[in-house]
């Protein structure tokens, strides 16, 4: 494992508050797993993830030319071409749709929705903690712009998701591809009848790993950090014909839709700076660097069936690892809503998950911890395109491996 000891101090120091009861440790047996059940790789978070090391070492090869160089020149210019060209051949886009970034990740999306996508009043589907966030920062906006209604919220239990309801009041439809925290994954389909509402999916950590048509959707937009390997505080929106038009109609302050735009949250802005290849303000260069990096190295692997065909074979592994398990389980019931992307696995009440999780942050198999606020006695894996799938397997030997050695007589160094 290429982590050092005291990183592995640090992060147990840091996520000690939220998971872990400090004065265990000290009481917790060593367990070291061996170096042959090993994964080649620590790295199991489901954001920030995996950055693929020979994407860092591209990155450092041209640092000296690029890393602070100007946003405006060609250096910089051409890798932001080079992502959304590449972005337009991962996902087939059909020539009329647009590839638009800015600064500030998905979250910032939904603010940017608010004053430059939503018409008078949403649709959300709140089945986790990332669009039950989207569906209450909607909210709280109605109250205080007129123009906005207050938002339609469908929302059903964590480990399930809810289907959209038409209603011809709704013009955006708010949708999650995948719900991170819970380990959900949806399926994109536009609803019949629908002709002027723009189907918006949230695909922070399903873009690049999950299969999607493009007709089906209007807005498909993302972070850097999960499937495109790279490091946060971008936000990417590809973007429908229709809501291009939405876009335009809204930026141009007809009567019909008229409200105040910072130009932070101003899409049309983004768009016009996209379409010369920047954004509105200075974005992080080597956050750019490493994903376009990374969407080409998927273009070159065979694109996004390959990068999907790879995450369904870490699926099968994990899930099928869990269902022959005696104490582990998937967290999802049905297999067919199970992501392919984050796998949340529960544990029988006789194992303590986070204990397990500690034990391999310990032997540097890091965040497999689950999401906080779901409370489950569960361990959450990311399976993006960058994780091998062999690393898949391994970490299934190793979470058999504490558990035995948790429940047993511990093996002590
Ligand atoms: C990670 C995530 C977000 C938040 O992304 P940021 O880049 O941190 O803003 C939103 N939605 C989903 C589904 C996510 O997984």
């Amino acid at each position: 494992m290429p982590i050092p000891l005291d990183l592995n101090r640090m992060s147990d120091d840091m996520t000690r508050s939220d998971n872990i009861a400090p004065l265990q440790i000290s009481k917790m047996p060593e367990i070291v797993i061996p170096p042959d059940l090993l994964p080649s790789d620590g790295r199991f978070a489901s954001g920030p993830s995996k950055v693929r090391p020979q994407a860092v070492e591209s990155l450092a090869q041209v640092a000296s030319t690029y890393m602070g160089t100007s946003h405006r020149k060609d250096g910089v210019r051409s890798v932001v071409a080079n992502l959304r060209f590449g972005l337009r051949e991962l996902f087939a886009l059909p020539d009329d749709y647009e590839v638009v970034l800015g600064n500030g990740g998905a979250t910032f999306f939904w603010d940017i929705a608010v004053t430059s996508l939503i018409e008078r009043r949403s649709q959300h589907l709140s089945f986790g903690e990332f669009s039950s966030k989207f569906a209450n920062s909607v909210s709280l906006a109605a109250k205080v712009f007129t123009w906005l209604e207050t938002p339609q919220i469908i929302r059903s239990d964590p480990g399930t998701y809810p289907n959209p309801v038409v209603d011809t009041e709704v013009d955006f439809y708010a949708l999650t591809q995948n719900e991170t925290s819970t380990g959900v994954a949806m399926p994109i389909e536009r609803p019949e009848n629908i002709r002027q509402s723009i189907i918006a999916v949230d695909a922070t950590s399903a873009a690049g790993g999950l299969r999607i048509d493009p007709t089906q959707f209007d807005v498909y937009y993302f972070s850097p950090q999960k499937c495109f390997g790279s490091d946060g505080g971008l936000w990417v929106a590809i973007l429908s014909p229709l809501a291009l038009e939405r876009v335009e109609r809204i930026a141009s302050g007809d009567f019909s839709t008229a409200r105040w735009i910072p130009p932070s949250l101003d899409l049309k802005l983004a768009l016009d700076n996209s379409r010369q290849e920047q954004t509105y303000n200075t974005p992080a260069l080597a956050t750019l660097f490493l994903m376009a990096d990374q969407v080409s190295w998927m273009n070159e692997q065979g694109g996004l069936s390959w990068a999907v065909s790879r995450c369904d074979k870490s699926a099968s592994i994990l899930y099928g690892w869990a269902d022959q398990s005696p104490y582990a389980t998937p967290f999802v019931v049905k297999p067919e809503e199970r992501s392919h992307v984050v796998a949340t696995i529960d544990f029988d009440p006789s194992i303590d998950a986070a204990q397990v999780a500690k034990v391999l942050r310990k032997n540097g198999i890091l965040d497999t911890e689950p999401y906080r606020k779901l409370g489950r006695n569960q361990l959450r894996i990311a399976m993006f395109p960058a994780i091998e799938p062999d690393d898949i397997k391994q970490v299934c030997s190793c979470i058999d491996y504490v558990v035995q050695a948790l429940s047993s007589k511990p093996y002590r160094r």
